[in-house]
């Protein structure tokens, strides 16, 4: 039962399916990982890799160790990768092992781990991550070479990935991505017998040269568009509605919400919404987002911890109706520009609070 008085979050699995299709289209060849962090981009990691191990997903990123445990969990017995950005960090082996996760080794002292880790259990399954210019997380080359050509060899440790991130994939012109790319080739020469993977969701769209055996999506999956615009091949898998609590007429001069962020010009009508930054409507989008109500876009006023107020012109709207702050007409990327940031953290905001639907589970 769906209660009508609270926002409502909409998880559309179907949407997701979709979305990996058009990445894996797109990426020909390639194998399309899930980046599920962060609880799935907080749409809840469970349900996420649930429905994309039954498309055909078998390897899943995720950021802590304590996600890969969780989403082991969420797995059950389904066969499936759990690689961990975090790597090995110390204390964290025993608990990667039971999960049955790999780490994504990321410095020397997690490769010296992994190579102790080996000489007392045996050949260890794991990814390096080298970096090629985001200068972030990774090995460099020179240390990437090191390890390559070590006397000892590899001693235990079974790469079974080769990982690079792109810094500058949403901008298909940038220069640095040609200058990475350059970079990860001769990563990749130095463990000939390793799978690669350089492309995120971002780098899945820049063409062949970027798929590798594998590319890592993220926000594309959930319809955040590889540009940071809305993608016409991609569709929102997240859809927040809120109900009207009210319809409120205001005169010229009268201000809406704290301070003076509005002030009617004229007279006009607004709604007020039961969904406000608490939901994870961002209150950076005030005055500049919009809202869909009625087949069109209305401003946002305000946004406050619990209620939002949007510009509702002549649409015939009531008490009760729903609308949509985020979804197929509100699209994630620009409720992102709107709020001066990405379509991942416009999702990962999203709380708790209201209430959660998934189709297609
Ligand atoms: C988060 C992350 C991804 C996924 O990025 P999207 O932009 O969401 O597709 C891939 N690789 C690494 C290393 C990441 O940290």
């Amino acid at each position: 039962m769906t209660s009508p008085d609270r926002a409502r979050l909409t998880i559309d699995l179907d949407a997701l399916a979709h979305n990996r299709d058009v990445i894996a289209a797109e990426a020909s060849g390639a194998e399309v990982a899930g980046v599920i962090k962060a609880d799935g981009y907080g749409l809840g990691a469970g349900p996420i890799a649930r429905r994309l191990h039954a498309e055909g997903t078998r390897s899943f990123f995720v950021a802590r160790t304590s996600e890969a445990e969780a989403l082991r969990a969420e797995l059950g017995g389904r066969e499936a990768t759990i690689y961990v950005l975090d790597g090995l960090l110390a204390g964290a082996s025993d608990r990667l092992a039971a999960a049955g996760a790999t780490p994504v080794l990321s410095t020397l002292p997690q490769v010296s781990a992994a190579q102790a880790r080996a000489a007392a259990h045996g050949p260890y399954p794991v990814a390096l991550q080298v970096d090629t210019g985001m200068n972030r997380q990774g090995l460099t080359l020179e240390e990437a070479r090191a390890v390559a050509a070590a006397p000892g060899g590899l001693r235990g440790l079974d790469v079974r990935l080769l990982v690079s991130h792109l810094g500058s994939a949403t901008d298909p012109a940038e220069t640095r991505n040609p200058e990475q790319l350059a970079r990860f080739r001769e990563a990749r020469a130095l463990f000939p017998d390793s799978r690669a993977s350089l492309a995120a969701s971002a780098g899945a769209f820049l063409g062949p040269d970027y798929r590798h055996d594998m590319v890592r999506a993220g926000v594309s999956l959930f319809g955040g568009g590889p540009e940071e615009r809305p993608d016409p091949r991609l569709r929102a898998v997240a859809t927040l509605t809120a109900p009207v609590v009210d319809v409120r007429n205001l005169r010229p001069g009268d201000r809406v919400g704290y301070g003076a962020h509005f002030t009617a010009a004229r007279p006009m009508r607004v709604a007020v919404l039961a969904a406000g930054y608490a939901d994870g409507v961002i209150r950076a989008a005030m005055g500049k987002g919009f809202a869909w109500a009625a087949g069109a876009r209305r401003p946002i006023l305000a946004i406050n911890m619990d209620l939002a107020v949007i510009d509702l012109g002549d649409a015939p709207l009531t008490i009760g109706d729903h609308v949509e702050l985020l979804g197929p007409n509100a699209h994630i990327d620009e409720l992102a520009a709107a709020a001066g940031t990405v379509a991942h953290e416009v999702l990962v905001r999203l709380s708790r609070r209201a209430e959660r639907i998934y189709i297609g589970a």
